[in-house]
């Protein structure tokens, strides 16, 4: 028992549209936000194709359940309307601080007194925003990882303000609508999986900079001498290099040589990883 029933999920971006559908999925019923009727009906294609991959890769979702879970999701461009009835909110706007604020200092005044508000920003702190909540208190990150169904890690962590219940009963939240909770017992700026992905990648890309070892040689050594599936290279390629580009050309000396190098060899040649074919490695067309 988690004591929430009703979810709101403002953004129907590539996060957003996963977490309100997940939740769907699993029983919620979920109002899904964002701005105005173009970027709605963007979901609604969005949510039409969830529905195939949910069919085609979880188990069970083929009996109808995947379908099912369209009949719980209700679409709107009203963001008092769209709190006014929420237990839980999870925020899934742009990754910008101007933004993110304001929607809480609206959404802030809209929601019940009871309502918990949680953000699934990827690279700001909870901490600095929560203020524009009114609420600190109930306010925490609830960060997902791109491909919630397969990929299902959801990272909570809380501020010094968030109460420890407030806490849980996402925590709970998260293992109720399938995912893995990952408890952080402390703010991080990239959480668990940023922590170590970041540093692990750029160490492979430096290694591609300098001229050490090629995409094969990394991704070899590190799957043979560790057991891992994949190497980083590979996984440069599922990301798609955009990211680590961005996060890397805002970074330190190496990290910039890092980026400077993605740009030129890669970005700027449309090599963006598997989703254009070519990245570190070339893909057959399927
Ligand atoms: P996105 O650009 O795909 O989607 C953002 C959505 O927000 C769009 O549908 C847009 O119309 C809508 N929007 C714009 N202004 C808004 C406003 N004022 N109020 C409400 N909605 C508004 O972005 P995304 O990749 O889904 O990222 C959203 C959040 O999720 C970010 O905080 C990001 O850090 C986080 N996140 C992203 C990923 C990822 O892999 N893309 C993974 C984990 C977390």
């Amino acid at each position: 028992m988690t004591g929430i029933t009703n979810v709101t999920v403002l953004g129907t971006g590539v996060l957003g549209s996963q977490i309100a559908y997940q939740a769907a999925y699993h029983g919620f019923s979920v109002v899904a936000y964002d701005i105005d009727d173009a970027a709605l009906d963007k979901a609604k294609v969005q949510f039409g194709k969830l529905v195939k991959v949910y069919t085609q890769q979880v188990e069970g979702a083929a009996d109808g359940k995947a379908e099912a879970a369209l009949e719980r999701i209700t679409l709107s461009s009203n963001l008092k309307e769209a709190v006014q009835a929420a237990d839980l909110v999870i925020e899934a706007v742009p990754e910008n601080l101007d933004i993110k604020r304001d929607t809480y200092t609206k959404i802030g005044g809209f929601a019940p007194a009871h309502t918990i508000f949680a953000t699934n920003s990827s690279t700001l702190l909870p901490s600095d925003f929560m203020d524009s909540t009114g609420r600190p208190e109930k306010f925490l990150a609830l960060h997902f990882a791109n491909q919630i169904w397969v990929r299902n890690t959801a990272e909570v962590m809380g501020t010094s303000k968030t109460d420890p219940a407030v806490y849980r009963t996402v925590v709970d939240f998260a293992s109720a609508i399938g995912m893995v909770p990952i408890e952080l017992k402390k703010e991080q700026p990239g959480y668990v999986l940023n922590s170590l992905l970041v540093p692990f990648l750029d160490a492979a890309g430096l290694l591609l900079v300098d001229g050490i070892a090629d995409p094969e040689m990394i991704d070899k050594t590190w799957r043979i001498a560790t057991g891992a599936p994949l190497g980083p290279c590979q996984i440069y390629d599922i990301i798609g290099l955009t990211t680590p580009y961005n996060i890397a050309s805002q970074g330190n000396e190496d990290q910039r040589r890092l980026a400077a190098f993605l740009k030129e060899n890669y970005i700027d040649k449309g090599k963006l990883g598997i989703s254009t074919g070519e990245g570190l490695y070339k893909y057959p067309k399927s």
